[in-house]
């Protein structure tokens, strides 16, 4: 078993959900895509591979994941939202182009040390974040 499952394993149990072999399937792919992608995209790939999976379960799957802290979606404004796997993979921030919806991952240190400042300057415990810098690529501006 690999340690995403054992995690997702462990929040559906606290959470008295049931793991079903859909939920088992969808985990096991979102684990092996190493890109953003969108719902569909996965959806599509689930039916190619032969599962019968309905749209909706995706969707609600991708939830619990993300709720759990495996997977992380990303909000591209008026494009379909993208997703991605984070668990067993260093923390890093996105850069989304409005106009043909690239996506460049980024790590910055000044920037995460100054995010952890500024959130104990206001007496507050940070969890985590998601940084989305939002304009236009080199080819789009
Ligand atoms: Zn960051
Ligand atoms: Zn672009
Ligand atoms: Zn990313």
């Amino acid at each position: 078993m690999i340690d995403a499952e054992r995690k997702f394993r462990a929040y559906l149990s606290e959470n008295d959900l049931r793991f079903t072999s859909e939920r088992l399937a969808i985990l096991l792919h979102v684990m092996s895509l190493h890109e953003h992608f969108e719902v569909d995209d996965l959806h599509h790939q689930l039916r190619q591979q032969g599962l019968r999976i309905s749209h909706a379960t995706v969707f609600r799957t991708l939830a619990l994941l993300i709720d759990c802290g495996i997977v992380q979606k990303i909000p591209c404004q008026k494009m379909p939202a993208r997703y991605e796997h984070i668990f067993g993979h260093d923390h890093h921030d996105h850069m989304l182009c409005l106009r043909c919806g690239k996506i460049i991952e980024f790590q910055n240190a000044p920037i995460e040390r100054s995010q952890e400042k500024v959130a104990k300057e206001h007496g507050f415990q940070m969890t985590g974040h998601h940084l989305i810098i939002r304009g236009y690529c080199e080819k789009c501006r």
